[in-house]
């Protein structure tokens, strides 16, 4: 097909897919291997799946061969941990080649501090009431490179102190809060550069959860854009309804294509299982246009 029309009709057609390219496995901060996030990608009806774990590739081997089981289109992807003006971001890379010597070299010096940082929130929390956290986030840590604060709340939970992450996420580990300790990750050109280098795109994570003024936004989007990032998360787990129209919004504005996740992390904590989301906007471009694998 040829023409305007056609070029409309593909995207519509490729809005339609079942594509989720957000998702944690037990190599971070996920309680599910990469395996048992295939098999439940298959079975909830996805047509394409990317694994993105946060600041670390190692489980694209077995989701890349699981995925090939179950005859499932798969994405290599990761999350990078961003600090940009004070704040944390997160960049999802899609497509990468995870044998790319400098990204691992970046995701490395990335995870480079979670360590002492969790240590710190150990000690924190001992202060405030919640003795052995460090030790305990690590009996949840399928990773002990990848200690996260998600593995500190399930520790939380655990002793009866909170009842859902959320909570701990509200009474503990966020700024202000007794357990939170400010980190710097890496910055936004250096992620973006590790995705294009390793031939990935790069894409705005969940950007409805940043606190960013207008102002701010708009120059963080315009700096992302310089460093050559192309892609921005409408429909995501984060995100609430109003949230996706205020994104495709968003993504329209800037020029972006759009990206589609649901930023699964586990069957007790997630409120958005793998593949069941809205699809996007016809009027979008996804970033999905144009692959062939
Ligand atoms: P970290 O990289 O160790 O700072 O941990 C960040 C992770 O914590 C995110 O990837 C989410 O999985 C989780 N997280 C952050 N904020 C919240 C929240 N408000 N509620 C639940 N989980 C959260
Ligand atoms: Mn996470
Ligand atoms: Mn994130
Ligand atoms: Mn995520």
């Amino acid at each position: 097909m040829t023409g305007t029309f056609g070029h409309v009709f593909q995207i519509a057609l490729l809005s339609m897919l079942n594509v989720d390219l957000h998702c944690h496995s037990t190599i971070s901060d996920g309680v599910l291997t990469p395996t048992a996030l295939a098999k439940r990608a298959k079975a909830n009806g996805v047509d394409i799946w990317a694994l993105t774990d946060h600041d670390e590739v190692g489980g694209i081997p077995e989701a890349r061969a699981a995925a090939a089981e179950v005859s499932l289109r798969f994405v290599p992807g990761v999350e990078i941990s961003v600090t940009w003006a004070n704040t944390t971001v997160h960049i999802v890379g899609l497509h990468i080649d995870e044998t790319n010597a400098a990204l691992i070299q970046g995701l490395a010096d990335t995870r480079n501090g979670r360590q002492t940082r969790a240590q710190e929130i150990g000690n924190q929390l001992a202060m405030a009431g919640i003795p052995g956290a460090y030790e305990g986030a690590l009996q949840f840590a399928g990773n002990p490179d990848l200690l996260s604060r998600t593995h500190f709340a399930r520790y939380i939970i655990q002793q009866g102190k909170c009842s859902s992450v959320n909570e701990v996420f509200k009474k503990y580990l966020t700024e202000g809060k007794p357990g939170y300790v400010p980190h710097r990750w890496a910055t936004l050109k250096q992620a973006v550069t590790w995705i294009r280098g390793a031939g990935g795109i790069a894409v705005v994570a969940h950007p409805g959860r940043y606190k960013f003024s207008p102002l701010a936004f708009d120059e963080f989007m315009q700096e992302f854009k310089q460093h050559g990032g192309v892609g921005v998360e409408v429909i995501t787990g984060s995100h609430t309804v109003d949230q996706y129209a205020e994104y495709t919004q968003v993504a329209t504005r800037y020029g972006m294509l759009a990206s589609r996740g649901s930023d699964f992390h586990s069957p007790e904590e997630s409120h958005v299982d793998i593949g069941h989301l809205p699809p996007l906007h016809a009027s979008l471009t996804p970033v999905w246009q144009g692959w062939s694998s």
